[in-house]
């Protein structure tokens, strides 16, 4: 399986939706991100309140950032705590990087920081290893 991750995998809140359970342990199926069609996602994905904010339907925005007034909002702060906690990474960390650097350099660095040490696969952020093949990072991943 070959690493993919664009911009189309980032979702509105800062998460890099290429490492994802949903998407990296599914045949069939597969979510294809936030960004698309609510067919195949979880539905916790579909109801986010994040995804559906109208923060993105009244600006040209493509992330959550300190434009928005309630920036960050309860859930952005939740799920930065659940992810900062549980598996190492944050959203706020993810969209301070999207903004400072801007969003090639960001997927750049994410294409390196999940990329599988023994194959071309991918790191799940839910795992902590390569799906593929098991694979671990040596060091810790933030
Ligand atoms: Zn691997």
């Amino acid at each position: 399986m070959k690493s993919i991750i664009n911009a189309e995998l980032i979702a509105p809140c800062g998460m890099n939706c290429a490492i994802c359970m949903g998407r990296l342990l599914r045949e069939k199926n597969k979510c294809p991100g936030c960004r698309g069609d609510d067919t195949y996602k979880p539905k916790n994905c579909v109801r986010c309140v994040i995804a559906n904010c109208e923060f993105f339907k009244t600006s040209h925005l493509k992330y959550c950032s300190a434009n928005c007034e309630k920036f960050p909002c309860k859930r952005l702060k939740n799920l930065d705590i659940r992810y900062r906690t549980k598996y190492s990474m944050s959203m706020l960390e993810n969209l301070k990087n999207i903004e400072e650097l801007g969003i090639k350099a960001f997927i750049k660095n994410e294409k390196i920081r999940w990329a599988c040490p023994e194959c071309d696969g991918i790191i799940c952020v839910h795992r902590g290893f390569c799906l593929n093949c098991g694979g671990k990072k040596e060091y810790p991943i933030l």
